[in-house]
């Protein structure tokens, strides 16, 4: 505490501005963002304001608003499940990716979530290395009267040739209905891109509906239904809201008749109770977001450049570097980047020292998610092939909003302070 106090007395103001109201992350109970601001500090621990009963003037009024879903007022006619705020955050979306409409959910996966239950799909082709959490549901969920769905994983950097070639296997088990591709790029942690739109267009030929998970680039790096995906799905609890006060996911649909059962299945799972006070923050700052993309990525990259030179580096994953493998579809693709990088320490290096030059850092907060104002440092295990990932101790990082010199400032600090 005292470290980071004393540390940040000399930081600029931008940096000084994120930190202050954190310095002491125990008693803030972990939470990277003050507990109310000003006076609202007292009233903060009442949560989200959302209000459940919606009123009508005649029953034959709710009487249609229950047969519709829909409150004449905006929103559904049962407050809890979508509220005028999630209307107008959907639109938003709907129109930032040229979709035929959008839903909104209380997270991220359970945005994955309700795309899976819409469709039941009785087969998923997955990348190596997908977010685990979306893995996870594939993996324990019922999704469809049959049970569970088969999972087949193609690599992470695919061809559409080899998915097509997974795609020609699986028809002649799978009506193309009942199958779904499932794409996630660049993958989280080690950031391969595959071929989006070779896959899009063997699964179109196909007759399969195809899904991507469009967190790392967010709209404004790139919209999939521009090339070809049927439903993007993104964790607005990351960019689109930036601060991490936004617990929330978006899906977009290419099709009114897949929207339309988007719809429904929000409905049925109860996964569109998003906070109005969320949906409000989510609906303005998403206008910022490429404002704030553009400057993660700028001192993202001022971070590696740090990283670079040091001989305790072993690999720097990144698909915005020249050296990436997966540069040219990210050219092709996204064409900038965004806050993340992923640091492969030297395989020599014992574990400890990493971990103790890791704890020695004061701006970086050891944390999971990312995309917002603080930067962030976790180790990358994803479950997968071994032999697919780096052999040295491996951390993802996330260049949050501070200044690049006072994060620099804390890597020299840190690297002083437990050499590697
Ligand atoms: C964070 C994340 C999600 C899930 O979002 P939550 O809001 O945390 O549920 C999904 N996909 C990716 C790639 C993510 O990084």
């Amino acid at each position: 505490m005292r470290r980071r106090e004393a540390f940040l007395a000399g930081c600029r103001p931008a940096t000084r501005r994120i930190h202050a109201p954190i310095l002491d992350v125990a008693a803030a109970r972990g939470h990277l963002n003050p507990r109310g601001l000003g006076r609202a500090r007292a009233f903060s621990d009442l949560g989200s304001l959302g209000q459940s009963s919606v009123g009508f003037e005649t029953l034959a009024d709710y009487e249609a608003a229950d047969a519709a879903g829909r409150a004449p007022y905006g929103g559904a006619e049962y407050g809890v499940v979508q509220s005028p705020e999630a209307d107008a955050v959907c639109a938003k979306f709907a129109a930032l990716h040229g979709g035929a409409g959008a839903i909104v959910c209380a997270s991220g996966l359970a945005a994955i979530a309700t795309v899976l239950d819409a469709f039941a799909p009785k087969l998923v082709l997955i990348p190596e290395g997908l977010y685990f959490p979306a893995w996870r549901y594939m993996a324990e969920a019922n999704l469809s009267e049959t049970g569970r769905a088969a999972l087949v994983t193609y690599p992470a950097g695919a061809s559409g040739a080899e998915v097509g070639a997974l795609l020609d296997e699986a028809g002649r088990l799978f009506a193309p209905a009942d199958t779904m591709v499932y794409l996630e790029a660049p993958v989280s942690g080690t950031f391969e891109i595959p071929d989006i739109a070779g896959i899009a267009a063997a699964a179109a030929r196909a007759g399969i509906r195809t899904v991507m998970d469009n967190t790392w680039g967010s709209h404004v790096r790139f919209r999939p239904l521009d090339h070809g995906i049927g439903i993007a799905v993104q964790a607005t609890t990351k960019y689109e809201g930036g601060y991490g006060d936004t617990p929330s996911g978006v899906a977009v649909a290419r099709a009114e008749a897949d929207i339309a059962r988007l719809r429904r299945r929000l409905r049925i799972g109860g996964h569109g109770a998003v906070s109005p006070q969320t949906c409000a923050r989510l609906f303005h700052r998403v206008d910022g977001a490429k404002a704030r993309l553009d400057r993660h990525e700028a001192t993202a990259a001022a971070l590696m450049a740090w990283f670079e030179g040091k001989a305790f580096t072993a690999r720097i994953l990144s698909p915005t570097r020249a050296d990436s493998p997966h540069h040219a579809r990210y050219q092709q693709y996204f064409g900038a980047g965004n806050s993340l990088f992923t640091v492969a320490f030297d395989e020599g290096l014992p574990g400890e020292r990493v971990h103790a030059f890791v704890d020695a850092l004061l701006l970086f907060r050891v944390a999971e998610s990312w995309g917002g104002h603080v930067s962030l440092v976790l180790p990358v295990h994803p479950r997968r092939d071994p032999a697919t990932l780096p052999k040295g101790a491996t951390f993802r990082f996330n260049a949050g909003l501070e200044e690049a010199g006072d994060l620099i400032a804390d890597l020299e600090q840190a690297a002083r302070a437990a050499p590697l």
